[in-house]
């Protein structure tokens, strides 16, 4: 065996690859393994580096060889190979722990039950805006390692999942922001809340007293959380409940944000993203921004002027003055609460999908309030049925996107809004939530 150290990445997507092209370039021994089928594109990239994998199937000796394993966020511990790994005793890192042994860019770390992908990528727009030299990565687009191999940004706004927490040791943020945190993937946690919670506060972990900790006061775990950990971090949280600074609040229809010798407010009806969970998410980027000391007047533009992601209460068009809304990324019942609580028409709400064992009463006063018709679309609608019968008047079932695109498009009248936000997976019917956003849009635009 070479003296080479060996470095085993299972997973081969893109932080995977991303990972496996950087240890290449820093000249480790590298091995691929992906009990799946790798796709074409990443096959390519491993060849082209003449990196070596193998696909459909983890090789014992070719693994449990190496001095550290990378493990994509999606491989779980109770998978077969990663037990044995564990009881090798080899250390795992994920790809951001590696990544980061490699730059030495300032870090702001985004992570949260919902709101990442929203807050990092607004972030990275205030910071391009104020002319940064700055990469998005993490969750998004190209992987984080893959950017510290090919590129020399000196920020990064990076989206942190707490599967990328767990394997996270010498990591450090500059600036951390944890959003929120409500119960999902408790599956993965052996359904023990606290694992979850402690998981999402490995966001925390290293920071020193030059360093930034963004957080929602409000929020009930995190706050619970935060009497009793011990942070050295300067810590600024956000709320919409009490003012308190350093930090931000909202008093009278304005935020305002507060840290050392910044101050900074605006209006929330100028704030580009609408709704109560985005002004949580504008008050994270606007203090992250504060903190980074970049101008008031960029902060203000940024947060006006900032498009919004992608199947995130995205409005797609109106049709006979009825609005059709895809926030097919809501993919729990806590994001469905925040979509329903920003409409200001009656709803004809698009939900359903594979269930995650969720409990649907916690939505059971807005959409009294705000729900004229629900429409079900799954494979299995019965528990959206059992939850909702008794409080919707109207409930219709669809097996398909065209046919539920057309009977809430039925259902509805002028001035009222078509609201896909399905509180569900979207596996049982669609590749995955941007499928399934996509085909909301096509055929509405066919309407
Ligand atoms: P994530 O990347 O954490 O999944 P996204 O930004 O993709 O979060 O948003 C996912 C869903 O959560 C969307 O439906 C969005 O409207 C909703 N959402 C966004 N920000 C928040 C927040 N701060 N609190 C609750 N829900 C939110």
């Amino acid at each position: 065996m070479s003296n080479m150290k060996r470095i085993v990445i299972l997973g081969a997507a893109e932080s995977g690859v991303g990972a496996a092209v950087l240890a290449k370039a820093k000249g480790f021994d590298v091995f691929v393994s992906d009990a799946g089928k790798i796709k074409e594109s990443y096959k390519n990239m491993l060849i082209g580096h003449q990196i070596d994998f193998e696909e459909g199937k983890h090789s014992e000796d070719l693994i449990l060889n190496a001095h550290e394993i990378i493990k994509s966020p999606g491989i779980p511990e109770k998978a077969e190979m990663v037990k044995k790994i564990r009881t090798k005793q080899i250390p795992v890192i994920s790809e951001l722990e590696f990544a980061a042994r490699y730059t030495n860019a300032y870090k702001i770390c985004i992570t949260g039950s919902n709101g990442k992908t929203t807050t990092t990528s607004l972030i990275f727009h205030m910071l391009k805006k104020a002319g940064l030299n700055v990469g998005l990565a993490g969750n998004i687009g190209q992987s984080f390692a893959y950017q510290v191999a090919t590129q020399d940004f000196d920020y990064y706004v990076l989206e942190i999942s707490n599967f990328q927490l767990d394997d996270m040791y010498e990591f450090k943020a500059d600036i951390a922001i944890l959003l929120n945190i409500t119960p999902d993937h408790l599956d993965r946690y052996d359904y023990d809340l606290q694992r979850y919670i402690d998981s999402k506060f490995r966001i925390t972990q290293n920071l020193t007293d030059e360093e930034y900790f963004i957080y929602c006061s409000d929020d009930e775990l995190t706050a619970r959380e935060m009497e009793k950990i011990v942070t050295k971090a300067k810590q600024l949280p956000f709320s919409l409940k009490e003012k308190k600074l350093p930090g931000a609040y909202v008093d009278n229809n304005f935020i305002h944000i507060g840290l050392d010798d910044v101050d900074f407010s605006m209006s929330i009806d100028e704030l580009s993203l609408k709704g109560k969970h985005n002004t949580y998410n504008s008050m994270a980027a606007g203090i992250a921004g504060n903190a980074l000391r970049i101008h008031n007047e960029i902060i203000r533009e940024a947060l006006s002027d900032f498009k919004g992601v992608e199947h995130r209460l995205e409005m797609v068009c109106k049709v006979n003055d009825i609005s059709f809304i895809n926030d097919s990324k809501a993919t729990n019942v806590n994001s469905v609460w925040y979509a329903l609580e920003c409409m200001t028409t009656p709803v004809i709400w698009i939900a359903g999908g594979t269930d995650k064992g969720n409990d649907y009463s916690e939505l059971f006063e807005l959409v009294k309030s705000k729900v004229k018709a629900l429409v079900c679309l799954g494979v299995d609608n019965s528990k959206l049925h059992k939850a909702f019968d008794d409080k919707i008047k109207i409930i219709q079932d669809a097996s398909s996107m065209q046919e539920a695109v057309r009977k809430a498009f039925h259902l509805a009248s002028a001035g009222e809004t078509v609201l896909l936000s399905p509180a569900c997976a979207s596996f049982d019917l669609f590749e995955n939530y941007e499928d399934r956003g996509r085909q909301f849009k096509k055929y509405v635009k066919e309407l």
